[in-house]
């Protein structure tokens, strides 16, 4: 059994698999290792996801109705050369290998795998220095380590949960600028998953009055109709 992690619970991932029982699998695997899952079966719903979803990591199988996966990592690495990329393949000749790695692939498996192999190599890349994971973000008293996932406040420990980390996270890296709400959304949970209207109100929130109980002084500002502002105040 693969256990839950809170370290990287709410990262996100785009797997883009066409196999419909290999892609329940792989979602659920990956859900239960703490990922938030989103599924592709062909090369164009995965660039549909791409356009409006920012990932921490993808899965790519390489031969998909409409395509080889090279194809679309190649294309992937043209604007953005450090999201992770794992290949799944069920070619295994060497130069199949290379082909992945040298198109910009992070790491290759081949088929069939086991699960919690997938799950493991996915870990070790997102926990890559080099990913754009490793930063410790900073406002005012509050500072956030994304890769530990550990909060401090005015220099104290404080504990909050996977989603209201994952919540500060999105508005420290865009601190000072409005955070649309669907990007909030988005970021937040799996796009196919039902949320109720008013899940991000509450949320937000709530994150609202643990910053204040911990002494924190950046404020969430709500701005109405467009998203949220997280700001020191003036
Ligand atoms: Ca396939």
């Amino acid at each position: 059994m693969i256990g839950r992690r809170e370290g990287l619970a709410e990262m996100r991932l785009l797997a883009i698999e066409d196999e419909p029982e290999l892609g329940v699998l792989l979602r659920t695997a990956l859900e239960r290792g703490g990922f938030a899952v989103d599924l592709a079966a062909n090369l164009a719903e995965a660039r549909d996801f791409l356009a409006v979803v920012g990932y921490d990591a993808a899965i790519l199988d390489r031969a998909l109705p409409d395509g080889d996966g090279i194809a679309l990592l190649r294309e992937i690495r043209r604007s953005d050369t450090s999201l992770p990329i794992l290949i799944l393949t069920a070619r295994d000749g060497p130069e199949d290998r290379v082909l992945g790695l040298d198109s910009g692939a992070d790491d290759y498996l081949v088929k069939p795998f086991h699960m919690p192999e997938l799950v493991a190599r996915l870990r070790a890349l997102l926990r890559r220095p080099n990913a754009a994971l490793g930063i410790t973000l900073t406002l005012g008293n509050l500072a956030l380590d994304t890769v530990g996932r550990h909060i401090r406040i005015n220099a104290q420990d404080v504990s909050f949960t996977p989603r209201e980390t994952s919540m500060l996270e999105i508005l420290l890296r865009q601190q000072g600028s409005v955070v649309v709400r669907e990007i909030m959304e988005q970021r937040l949970y799996s796009l196919d998953r039902e949320l109720g209207s008013n899940a991000l109100e509450v949320l937000v929130h709530r994150l609202r009055r643990r910053l204040q109980e911990a002494g924190a002084t950046p404020v969430i500002h709500t701005i109405r109709g467009v998203g949220y502002l997280m700001a020191e105040p003036a």
